[in-house]
């Protein structure tokens, strides 16, 4: 069964021959379901046309892949939430109550061009699964868009003004360590 929401992070070796990907040549990037979750795996598009295989892809897309730039230091002690950030946890927690602020935060992502929608499937409940790929990292995002009605979007859109204003916490999902000083 699929899962609902997942990020898997971009490979930097072809995961078939295993030479390093360069950075802005073409890539296919690859989601394979399996019992327990998703595998990604990214590869030159050479490899992927040529190399044998015994299984169907969940999800398939050519893209380009992009070195990872030098991670700069952060100074600001304080650190706001931001919606990537807040993305990123509740997938983690994979609580389904918080479904519909996954899918705003992702639709919020995607219009601000931080996201990029790669593909979609029917999910099971009858919403669909959307891929995502980080513009940035690479990072593949799987989304449950669980189709709320019109009625529904503003309700939602308050909730997520409030987590990341912080005026509403996440209890459990603080799980940043504290900074040594
Ligand atoms: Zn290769």
């Amino acid at each position: 069964m699929a899962q609902e929401w997942n990020i898997r992070p971009r490979g930097h070796v072809c995961g078939i021959c295993l030479q390093p990907l360069e950075d802005k040549k073409p890539c296919v990037s690859v989601l394979r379901e399996n019992a327990e979750a998703y595998e990604r795996l990214d590869c030159h598009p050479a490899c992927w046309r040529e190399a044998p295989r015994d299984w169907q892809p969940f999800s398939v897309w050519e893209g380009e892949y992009e070195a990872p730039a030098p991670v700069a230091e952060k100074h600001e002690p304080v650190r706001k939430e931001t919606a990537e950030n807040l993305l990123r946890k509740l997938i983690a927690l994979e609580d389904p109550a918080m479904q519909n602020v996954m899918y705003v935060l992702a639709i919020m992502l995607e219009r601000g061009k931080q996201l990029v929608e790669r593909d979609t499937k029917p999910h099971e409940s009858g919403g669909l699964l959307r891929v995502y790929e980080h513009k940035k990292s690479g990072d593949t995002f799987v989304v449950l868009d669980p189709r709320l009605r019109l009625d529904q979007l503003g309700e939602v859109q308050q909730q997520v003004v409030s987590l990341l204003s912080g005026t509403h916490a996440l209890s459990d999902a603080q799980t940043e360590p504290a900074q040594t000083s």
